[in-house]
């Protein structure tokens, strides 16, 4: 995307409430609403959206409501609302007291339905669900009018209430808008908007089995909360005349406007709630929070900050254009996010033992270390050095190459905030050859900070003290798909596409005792490994942690 796109596209929707607060258009009002279908958790598209209608309500003074589009009660759960509050709440957004429910509305929705039947623009047709599809024409050919377009009034009222009274089975009747047959949109040609359902509904539980399809019960929500500026996905771009049909012909009071921006489309993952739903049920991952998913919880368990995500969605900006982002540009943001506000700390991923033979057994001794160089503020941690450590296996090589700064037989390293050491030896499992540890010396005069050596080292490793390091399992999170992208949604087998490399679990690591106290959420960056969270999976035993995001992008590298 060029910052053209952004500063045009971040416009847009401005321009259009800015033109209609010049012509005082809705009395000066700003009303927006955030309106999801509690049929899933909320992923990083729905962030976009709240941050969107959010954003707009505060930037010109006005509110945006939460409004559960409730309207297909057979995927809809009470799980999914508390879960759709949470992640709006812990991105930053508040909807005070105005948290609605299509649902409440079915009476009035019902109400408007009767309406249009009394004015001759609504009816009640018998036609079979494939009868009605065939019989709608194509973007070529129009329709062809149902038999049943005709019917009085009377009839139409009468078999209507019948529908309500639950006297038919599904499938047998559908109240369809009679509009045009022959219109260029096919959503204008006699859309259904009622339909018989039997079902339990988490709300009105069996109060209803007729439910309104989402097309009427939309645009009739929006005008009963006073709504002014409905901005919905493109998609939606073909069913405004629908939306401004019903609006004009139901009698209602206000005259909401139908905005339509591009979805967010994310590199490397899957965002149409039906695939994550598969992940779930099909036990791909290990829940709708599973840190790899692109969903708001799956992304808090990660570490991702609102502050990281809201930092997204303004650089993205708001265009009329699908495009897809790069999964890079998030995983930057929660990178400078956490890069300001993350303490450092050392942990080994992989440990290698290492014996500094010439140090003294038993002694253990203290050093300062900062905990973070981009708040001088707080301060410094004591940690413990001592004769046997842990470094990470990646940092030992017994034939390097050339330009390898690490350690190696004979070579010096520095180990941060504490000593250079020397590897004198490596000792290998006779059998197999593995290297099992390495004994190595250490220079007394070049303690880190009152160093008197003058020895220079190019490479400095982090590491652990084995005499109070704790256990703990990391959990390298990683894409969920291997390619770039599969949101088309004609390439159904997403599940081929899934990277198999998406997590890796290291169950061996020793990281720091400091983080003993840490709580489930905080976050660290783990010296030259990244960027960490504490997992709730944690228990006093065993501390979990996720990785957010390594310290710099090797994807696009590693698949070269
Ligand atoms: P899905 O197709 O994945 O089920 P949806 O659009 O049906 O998604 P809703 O719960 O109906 O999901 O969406 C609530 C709001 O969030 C809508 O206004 C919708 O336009 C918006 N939204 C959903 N996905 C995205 C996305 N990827 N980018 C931007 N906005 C989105
Ligand atoms: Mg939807």
């Amino acid at each position: 995307m060029t910052t053209d796109n952004i500063t045009t596209s971040s416009n847009f929707i401005q321009n259009i409430i800015n033109e209609d607060l010049k012509n005082n258009k809705n009395n000066g009002n700003v009303y927006t609403r955030f309106p999801p279908e509690p049929n899933g958790y909320l992923h990083i598209g729905h962030a976009k959206s709240i941050c969107l209608n959010f954003g707009i309500a505060n930037q010109y003074k006005g509110l945006c409501n939460l409004r559960f589009d409730d309207t297909n009660p057979s995927k809809e759960e009470v799980e999914f609302v508390d879960s759709i509050k949470e992640d709006v709440h812990w991105l930053g957004f508040d909807w005070e007291n105005r948290e609605y429910f299509a649902s409440n509305y079915f009476d009035k929705i019902y109400d408007c339905a009767v309406y249009l039947i009394k004015e001759g623009k609504a009816y009640v047709c018998d036609l079979t669900p494939e009868e009605i599809r065939e019989t709608r024409g194509t973007l070529t050919e129009p329709g062809t009018e149902s038999p049943y377009r005709n019917r009085s009034v009377e009839e139409n009222l009468s078999i209507f209430t019948r529908m309500k009274n639950g006297e038919f089975p599904d499938g047998t009747h559908v109240l369809r808008a009679k509009i045009d047959m022959s219109s260029p949109n096919l959503n204008m040609r006699d859309p259904i908007i009622y339909r018989i359902s039997h079902t339990h509904h988490h709300r009105t539980g069996d109060k209803w089995c007729i439910y309104p399809m989402y097309d009427f019960a939309h645009p009739l929500s929006d005008a009963f909360e006073n709504i002014t500026h409905s901005i919905c996905t493109l998609e939606f771009e073909d069913h405004r005349p629908l939306y401004n049909w019903t609006i004009e012909n139901t009698k209602v009071e206000s005259y909401p406007q139908q905005i339509e921006f591009a979805r967010l489309n994310l590199t490397h993952t899957v965002m149409s709630k039906r695939k994550l739903r598969r992940l779930v049920e099909d036990g791909y991952v290990s829940g709708w929070d599973d840190p790899r998913m692109p969903t708001i919880s799956g992304l808090r368990r990660r570490g991702y900050t609102p502050e990281s995500i809201r930092d997204f969605c303004e650089r993205i900006g708001v265009a009329k254009n699908n495009s897809t982002v790069d999964m890079a540009l998030l995983e930057h943001c929660i990178r400078e996010d956490l890069n300001i506000k993350a303490p450092r700390v050392m942990a080994v991923l992989r440990p290698l033992k290492v014996v500094i033979e010439n140090y003294p057994e038993n002694q253990v001794e203290n050093l300062e270390a900062e905990n973070n160089p981009n708040q001088p503020e707080t301060g410094s941690r004591e940690i413990t050095f001592s004769k046997t450590i842990y470094i990470e296996q990646d940092d030992f090589m017994e034939n390097p190459p050339k330009k390898f700064f690490r350690l190696s037989p004979g070579k010096e390293v520095r180990l941060k905030h504490a000593y250079i050491i020397k590897c004198e030896e490596v000792i290998k499992d006779e059998k197999t050859g593995d290297i099992l540890e390495l004994r190595c010396s250490y220079d007394p005069s070049t303690k880190s900070g009152s160093d008197t050596s003058g020895k220079k080292v190019k490479g400095t490793l982090h590491w652990v003290d084995a005499s109070n390091a704790l256990d703990a399992e990391i959990r390298l999170c990683d894409r969920l798909l291997a390619e770039e992208n599969s949101e088309d949604e004609t390439t159904s087998d997403f599940i081929s596409q899934l990277n198999p490399n998406s997590l890796e679990v290291l169950s061996t690591c020793k990281v720091e005792p400091v983080l003993k106290n840490a709580n489930s959420g905080d976050k660290f960056q783990f010296l030259r490994q990244g960027y960490f969270c504490l997992d709730p999976d944690s228990t006093p035993d065993k501390l979990v942690f996720n990785r957010t995001v390594a310290l710099r992008d090797s994807w696009a590298k590693a698949q070269k």
